[in-house]
């Protein structure tokens, strides 16, 4: 027999050249075998027999699949949300959005909140959560990732309070139904660079619908910043993701919105979030 401790060790050297967590993955995919969670697998099953099922998750592993949607699940902020490759796989890099939107909207909670592009639903839930009184939209232009919001949705029990809609920015007119205003707006777009060198975890196996761009990755946000000023509230704030390098870029088209524009980087340091509020002067 082999114990877990062993396969463990094996594991993570299998995958050395697939991931930069091989150890961390291997743990998650055996707890996830055995049916249990992370801690209670290191604390007190280490000397058992590794189950048969190990192997098939290793390989899919080794072949760049992400943990996530190897074991259906990802936390994100307090939650832990399906995800499927229908949706993209949520980032702690995200969580940057919704920091932001706590510290910007401290002394007045928002009521109605819009998620532009909700794939799983994550920045929407997060903000559901952390404001039990709103109300939220999210919007998704794919049926897949809107079955998967609505999962994760009524999950965590907000059937009442979120609601998951088909809608598509690339679509003349899309924003004229919705029943705006709204306090907060969270987008976290397809911002990658068409020719842009991604992961091979990434490339392979996450919706591209969900991460490219256009050649300089900001085809999206020209066409569905234009439409915020007609969703906002006057003392809104939309909360919008970018690439690192996109600071500059991004905030010059929101400025011709006619929004001033400050940014919140990530944990490395990134810049990650820009917070778009009406420019008073204008
Ligand atoms: N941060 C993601 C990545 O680099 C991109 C997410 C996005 O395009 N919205 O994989």
């Amino acid at each position: 027999m082999t114990p877990i401790a062993d396969a463990l060790r094996d594991a993570a050297q299998t995958l050395a050249g697939a991931s930069d967590t091989p150890r961390l993955d291997a743990e998650l995919l055996m707890a996830e075998c055995l049916g249990i969670d992370r801690s209670a697998l290191l604390l007190s099953r280490m000397r058992d027999e590794a189950p048969h099922s190990f192997a098939a998750l290793l390989a899919r592993r080794q072949a760049h699949e992400p943990v996530a949607y190897i074991i259906g699940r990802q936390d994100f902020w307090t939650l832990t949300l399906k995800v499927t490759p229908a949706v993209l796989i949520p980032r702690s890099d995200s969580e940057t959005l919704i920091e932001a939107a706590i510290d910007a909207l401290a002394d007045h909670p928002p009521q109605r909140i819009l998620d532009l592009g909700t794939g799983s639903g994550a920045l929407l839930l997060a903000a559901l959560a952390q404001w039990p009184a709103a109300q939220g939209i999210g919007i998704d232009a794919s049926p897949d990732a809107l079955d998967i919001a609505r999962t994760n949705a009524t999950a965590l029990g907000f059937d009442d309070r979120a609601h998951m809609l088909d809608g598509n920015w690339l679509k003349d007119g899309w924003h004229r139904g919705m029943p705006g205003p709204f306090d907060l707006i969270l987008c976290n777009p397809p911002y990658v660079e068409t020719d842009a060198a991604l992961a091979e975890q990434v490339m392979q196996h996450e919706p591209h619908s969900a991460l490219f761009a256009g050649a300089d990755g900001l085809d999206d946000y020209r066409i569905f910043i234009p439409a915020l000023p007609h969703l906002l509230a006057g003392d809104g704030i939309a909360i919008l993701e970018i690439g690192a390098s996109q600071r500059a870029d991004v905030s010059a088209l929101a400025a011709a919105c006619g929004f001033e524009v400050t940014c919140r980087q990530d944990l490395a340091g990134h810049d990650r979030a820009l917070m778009l509020r009406r420019n008073s002067v204008a």
